[in-house]
């Protein structure tokens, strides 16, 4: 039995390290992992509340078409119920964007460091991927679109990028937009959305009004706390929503994500609490980097990627040692770490590890 041979050299997945595995590993009792932008804070009460009730229908397929959290989210964000798709976690959007639009040799445009499931899924559909350095670890708009040619099929844009955090504002995705033509369709990854009150941050929901050609990803897997029921979704207009709704597995998403996403987005106030915990969380971390003399990239998700001036696998090992997990082998930073924000104790734990592991790293 011989796979395809363009997914022979995929690498499988490899998640932030377990805290059970670690604590196992190196005999340590508390573990915390900042590795996986999950929220520190948990997910709101509603939702565990909304999944114990749907307890009682376990047996029951769920709603494939998600109407009900369809049709809340189409109110709450002013647009059609047609425009709107689910998938388990935003993950599986761009697994379906990937299937329903790119055929062999079809290019798509992306960061050369970025969010991998892009990459990932344009090479399961033998499509072809062409790197744009970032600039200062944010996109460079001007040097993508000068990649924008004749096979270009979509362009991907993670804003806020993970792993650097930084974003494109407003003024500058506008100024894109308008020059790339409207067969190539923009993605825009807005994952972290929800933690950015700062004013120059796009409204991904008005430019989709303007360009018919944009698509928003977006998850209950970050701010909302649902990571582990995977529930995301994409934005856009109906004929592309629908086109994507044509390869979507019957049953993609759970009753337990559906029920407890659509109770979680009434709970305004606790992602106004996780938001506001969150400023506070980079603020922390950011102070810290400071008087260790580190340098870090602006950060506007829930997590902040700092330069620690040595091998970052190293600091990564010497910070699992003190039990922390970190994100660190990044392609083109090879000596920056990622970290998620976590509690306030959380992270003064991160903080005081990181000043001992550079001492023993040195
Ligand atoms: N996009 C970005 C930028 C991400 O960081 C992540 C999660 N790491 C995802 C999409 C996927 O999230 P999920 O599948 O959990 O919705």
């Amino acid at each position: 039995m011989q796979p395809k041979p363009n997914i022979v050299h995929l690498p499988v997945y490899q998640p932030g390290k377990p805290i059970e595995e670690v604590k196992r590993e190196l005999g340590l009792t508390e573990v915390i992992k900042l590795a996986s932008n999950e929220n520190p804070f948990g997910s709101s009460p509603r939702a565990i509340e909304a999944i114990n009730r749907e307890l009682a229908n376990i047996s029951i397929y769920p709603d494939g078409a998600a109407v009900d959290l369809t049709n809340a989210l189409a109110e709450r964000f002013g647009v059609q119920s047609d425009q709107i798709i689910f998938g388990a976690g935003s993950d599986e959007v761009i697994l379906m964007i990937a299937r329903a639009f790119l055929q062999p040799g079809d290019e798509t445009i992306m960061a050369d460091q970025t969010f991998p499931q892009y990459r990932h899924n344009v090479e399961i559909e033998n499509g072809v991927c062409v790197e744009v350095p970032l600039k200062d670890g944010t996109h460079d708009l001007y040097g993508m679109l000068e990649k924008v040619g004749e096979k270009t099929k979509i362009v991907w844009i993670c804003n806020p990028n993970n792993p650097t955090g930084t974003i494109v504002t407003a003024d500058e995705l506008e100024w894109f937009l308008a020059k790339v033509p409207q067969r190539v369709m923009v993605v825009l990854d807005e994952a972290y959305c929800e933690y950015i009150d700062d004013p120059s941050f796009p409204n991904g929901l008005e430019l989709l009004k303007k360009y018919p050609n944009v698509v928003l990803l977006r998850t209950f897997s970050k701010i909302y706390g649902l990571a582990s029921l995977r529930i995301g979704y994409g934005i856009g207009r109906p004929e592309v929503i629908r086109s994507i709704n044509q390869v979507r597995e019957p049953f993609n998403t759970s009753r337990f994500g559906q029920a407890a996403a659509l109770a979680a987005i009434g709970d305004d106030a606790f992602i106004d609490s996780c938001r506001l915990a969150n400023r506070e969380g980079l603020a922390t971390l950011r102070a810290a980097f400071e008087r260790l003399g580190l340098f870090a990239f602006p950060a506007y998700g829930n997590f902040i990627m700092v330069d620690v001036q040595r091998p970052s696998q190293d600091v990564f090992q010497a910070l699992l040692r003190r039990g922390v997990i970190v994100r660190a082998g990044h392609r083109h930073y090879p000596t920056s770490i990622r970290i998620t924000v976590g509690s306030a104790e959380q992270n003064a734990k991160v903080i005081a590890a990181l000043e001992s592991a550079l001492q023993e790293v040195a």
